[in-house]
Parts: structure tokens; sequence; C-alpha cells
């Protein structure tokens, strides 16, 4: 029972809900965005589920944009780099 906190997200790609622990927290620098598995990078951060298809339909509905009160597009590259693995 009383283990360490483990709070629980909503995926910005399905909008399901979610502990931290199945989720890939992402942040954005410099107009990327970028994973941060650690949840150690300060600023405000979105959850996904680190799927190919959460990121696709975050991505379609620039849900990262909206959750991460970008005022710009942000550009998914580290991100799907992470999620879908290189050469992608
Ligand atoms: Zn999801």
């Amino acid at each position: 029972m009383a283990e360490t906190s483990n709070p629980v997200r909503t995926c910005v790609g399905c909008r399901k809900k979610a502990t931290v622990n199945d989720l890939l927290r992402v942040v954005v620098v410099a107009g990327e965005l970028v994973p941060d598995p650690r949840r150690v990078l300060p600023g405000r951060g979105a959850s996904l589920h680190p799927t190919a298809e959460c990121l696709r339909a975050a991505e379609r509905r620039r849900a990262f944009q909206r959750a991460l009160r970008s005022s710009t597009p942000v550009e998914a590259g580290p991100l799907r780099e992470h999620v879908l693995g290189p050469s992608s």
C-alpha cells in the first residue's frame, strides 16, 4: 500500500488516465518535444503512452502544443525517435 506516490496523469494521445509509471513525460525544449523518461527536466510536462498510436493521435490533435501551453508549433523529432526508434 504505502508505496511512494504514484500519481495518475491523462495521456495526451488517447486521453486515458494512467499512472506516471506507464506514461512517458514529455517536455518542450527550444521548440522540440523531448522525452523525459526519468521525469527530471524542469518545466511543464505532458504525459503520453510511449506508443506510436498515442504519439500519432497527440500529433494529429496538436495536443502537445495545447498541453505544454506552447504558442508556436512544436517539433516532435526527438520524441518521435524515442517512441518509434531511430530512422523512422
Ligand atoms: Zn495513450
